[in-house]
């Protein structure tokens, strides 16, 4: 059911769950808020993405890192990145610190992530989010932390596992399939080449 309603709220993120602007913020924002994603702060990342699919430096995620960036990453950092089953819990680790050799936070409205005008939506998806976790505290200590963990952590952790294994998929397919740097027209005159070669 968690990665029903990303799902759902990644479509409100694109707009295509309806055509009023003010639902699929409304919506997004109560589907991502209840599976711990500040909608709006994980929205305007994702747009940069599909923005710079397959572009080294300017995609958002799951893009190879260079050699000079991989020697400057703390040792720690090098085994989570890269070391199973670590890499199937960074949703929420990127979602606080983005990708390795990139600087910002998804709830941190000032972050180089987002643009002045957009630091109102990011602030507004960041309180849901915290008023998110001062439930779940709420329901620990009226209920008991085991029962939160049962009903809501577990299913927590293994959605989590499912999207980064998913979005891995996605983004790791055929070897033909090229990363670029420099400027974006070149890389889609590149990609056409590709395709045209086949
Ligand atoms: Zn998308």
């Amino acid at each position: 059911m968690f990665w029903a309603l990303f799902v759902l709220g990644h479509d409100c993120g694109h707009g295509s769950f309806s055509d009023s602007g003010t639902l699929n913020s409304v919506v997004g924002h109560l589907l991502h808020t209840f599976i711990l994603v500040p909608y709006n702060g994980w929205r305007i990342s994702h747009r940069t993405h599909h923005q710079n699919h397959g572009h080294i430096e300017k995609d958002e995620s799951w893009h190879p890192i260079t050699e000079k960036v991989y020697q400057k990453l703390e040792p720690r950092t090098k085994t989570l990145r890269f070391s199973v089953p670590f890499p199937l819990l960074a949703f929420p680790v990127y979602l606080w610190y983005r990708s390795p050799g990139k600087e910002g936070s998804h709830f941190n409205p000032s972050s180089d992530l987002f643009t002045p005008k957009e630091r109102r939506d990011v602030i507004i998806s960041t309180t849901c989010w915290f008023t998110m976790i001062a439930l779940l505290i709420g329901m620990a200590c009226v209920f008991g932390l085991v029962p939160v963990l049962k009903l809501y952590g577990v299913p927590y952790i293994v959605n989590v596992m499912w999207l980064d294994l998913v979005t891995y998929l996605h983004h790791h397919g055929h070897q033909d399939l090229p990363w670029y740097r420099g400027e974006v027209l070149a890389c889609c005159i590149n990609l056409l080449q590709v395709y045209r070669g086949r």
